[in-house]
């Protein structure tokens, strides 16, 4: 086949002509990536300040994850949980003693471990606390997000996500995020988890009143309802420790983790908990074919050691509050509110700035990449192996973009 040069436009009009259209993506067409660099396929380069969502907490292609991938995949990559492998035994040992957590139950993508954790929830309910069968209530926050499969859009309180994919799936109930007294009197006899971000992401990097999660986690011990914390996005050092519920001293029933599982190079996500908790699932009951699969299991122990052997979590704290100082020191007409923990933070604009997607698509110009999340928030979340130069360098930039009119 002859290699034609192509332009960015090129692989947009393929991509619009034989794809689904169910992203909009900025107009960026990237080939490779280090670090926090990315490079598009025209030789431009970019800061990049959404790190996939947080999957590259650990920064892209990171040298040690490509190599234990590289090395991984000509051993074995996947047996199937029909046999055992030499790799996931250790991931598990692993992710205990650095979460503390007795044991853990691995999947791919962030969703699937969202319906095992609530899989789990409601087995523990029958099984455990008595409720009555088919009587589970999970109780979830209103501007939620959790995934995409059909339940749990079902519980999410945004419309286009919703609609057209019902019915749904019984048993949630919604309240208002970061309201406690909302949580107390949404539990009856036969609620069984409360499901919670610690800050919500896509819902616009929402940060709770402070002592919101531990108000939550004590009406929850008191009424024998599991805490379930989905840190898919917060956790693994985004917000400047390992785990966001770390701020408010608890320890949840349930941790929820996907993204950065993997620091990007391949989909691992897990439930961690307790043998009470994760004992409910007894051989046959849940499975996933890839899931604890060898090639993903040495990528994410090799992941959690960057993590903590480069200190990215000290990092992200350290960092954050940089970060943020020099974002509010940008007087902006079109800024309403700057907030965050780590190097999770969301510019909050006015509503007549016309939302944030103009903003991104100028600071995409000028060599930042960054994504709107919920019209008129700009999320900046870089890897969190940025440097302290790089986020001046970003700085001057978005500066510019936010001072003009
Ligand atoms: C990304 C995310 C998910 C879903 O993860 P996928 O891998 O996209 O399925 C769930 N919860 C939160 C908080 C997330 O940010």
């Amino acid at each position: 086949m002859l290699t034609i040069e192509k332009t960015m436009q090129d692989y947009i009009e393929l991509e619009e002509k034989f794809g689904a259209h169910n992203y909009h993506p900025l107009d960026v067409v990237i080939e490779r990536a280090e670090g926090v660099w990315v490079y598009d396929v025209e030789g431009n380069k970019y800061l990049d300040c959404l790190a996939a969502y947080s999957a590259v907490n650990q920064g892209h292609c990171h040298p040690r994850i490509v190599k234990a991938l590289k090395e991984q995949a000509e051993k074995v990559t996947l047996t199937s949980r029909a046999f055992r492998n030499n790799q996931l035994p250790f991931l598990y040992k692993e992710l205990s003693e650095l979460t503390g957590y007795q044991i853990s139950l691995p999947m791919n993508s962030g969703a699937e471990a969202v319906e095992t954790a609530l899989k789990a929830a409601r087995k523990w309910g029958y099984k455990i606390k008595g409720v009555e069968n088919d009587k589970a209530e999970i109780i979830t926050c209103e501007n939620n997000f959790a995934g995409r499969t059909i339940t749990i859009v079902g519980f999410s309180t945004e419309a286009q996500y919703k609609d057209g994919f019902g019915p749904f799936t019984p048993g949630f109930k919604s309240i208002p995020y970061g309201n406690a007294e909302a949580l107390e009197k949404a539990i009856t006899k036969n609620t069984v988890a409360f499901l919670v971000e610690p800050i919500q992401g896509e819902g616009g990097v929402i940060v709770p009143p402070e002592g919101y999660l531990k108000k939550a986690y004590d009406i929850c011990k008191k009424n024998n309802v599991l805490f379930i914390a989905d840190e898919i996005q917060t956790g693994l050092g985004r917000t400047g420790k390992l785990f966001a519920f770390e701020y408010d001293g608890i320890r949840p029933d349930v941790v929820i983790i996907g993204k950065a599982l993997s620091g990007g190079c391949y989909p691992v996500s897990a439930v961690l908990s307790n043998k009470e908790i994760l004992g409910v699932f007894k051989p046959g009951d849940h499975g996933s074919t890839f899931g604890g699969n060898p090639l993903g299991a040495a990528i994410a122990r090799e992941s959690l050691k960057v993590l903590t052997e480069e200190n990215l979590v000290e990092n992200s704290y350290n960092l954050g509050k940089y970060f943020m100082e020099k974002l509010k020191q940008i007087k902006s007409q079109h800024v309403k509110e700057v907030r965050g923990k780590g190097l999770f933070i969301g510019v909050e604009l006015k509503p007549e700035a016309k939302g944030a997607r103009r903003f991104c698509e100028a600071f995409m110009k000028k060599g930042v990449l960054c994504k709107e999340t919920h019209e008129n928030v700009i999320r900046f979340a870089p890897p969190l192996v940025i440097k302290k130069e790089e986020i001046d360098w970003a700085m001057e930039r978005v500066g510019e973009v936010l001072n003009a009119p």
